[in-house]
């Protein structure tokens, strides 16, 4: 089964794509590392894509369709594979489905405001890597790191600013995907809402598996 997952960035998508991997033995397949591995290895493609990205370029679709063609030709994608971070635009839709037949969309609902907060309640530890949330895991004593005693801090992309950025660009661009799939009748929508093990059973319920 080829597959695509979709949803907003903080919906779990990541938690999900690992256990689907394990569970549908098929690859998650990243234009991200797809790229790093091009530019890594020196490829042709790989030495195209570099000359963007040293300019401060970005990579055009055309390029990492080329290499996304090429990676899915491999032998461990025969069974199918979990696309990640690969739509984000309708564009790029199209331009997948000229290489690849894409079989289900599946699409991770979570409301903006249980995103937010669980993006914006999270702290970190920079000394010792250990992360709380202030709700749903909070430290024994607030701000401190129970493992090491640092201090903790919220992350950049953890501030409320810039999830609601994150989130306005994901409705503007990638939202329209769920339409996009669900024209073509390869849409399922899951509530992502209610816990990781809840949410692999309803993934599981819809794909089938
Ligand atoms: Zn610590």
């Amino acid at each position: 089964m080829n597959l695509i997952l979709l949803g907003a960035p903080g919906a779990g998508k990541g938690t999900l794509a690992s256990y689907l991997i394990e569970k549908m033995g098929v690859p998650s397949v990243s234009t991200g590392n797809i790229l790093r591995e091009a530019i890594a290895n020196g490829t042709e493609l790989g030495q195209k894509a570099k000359a963007f990205m040293d300019a401060g370029q970005l990579v055009p679709d055309s390029l990492v369709i080329d290499l996304l063609k090429n990676r899915i030709a491999q032998d461990d994608c025969k069974k199918g594979f979990i696309l990640d971070g690969f739509p984000r635009t309708i564009p790029q839709a199209e331009a997948l489905d000229t290489i690849a037949s894409i079989d289900c969309a599946l699409s991770l609902e979570v409301p903006d405001e249980v995103i937010e907060g669980r993006m914006t309640g999270r702290r970190v530890c920079l000394k010792c890597g250990a992360t709380y949330h202030v709700v749903n895991n909070p430290p024994k004593t607030e701000g401190v790191c129970d493992v090491c005693g640092d201090t903790l801090v919220i992350r950049k992309d953890d501030k409320p600013e810039v999830v609601e950025q994150r989130l306005a660009t994901y409705h503007a661009q990638t939202e329209p995907l769920v339409a996009y799939y669900e024209a073509q009748g390869k849409l399922k929508a899951i509530d992502g809402t209610q816990g990781i093990h809840q949410t692999e059973a309803f993934a599981v319920a819809a794909l089938g598996l």
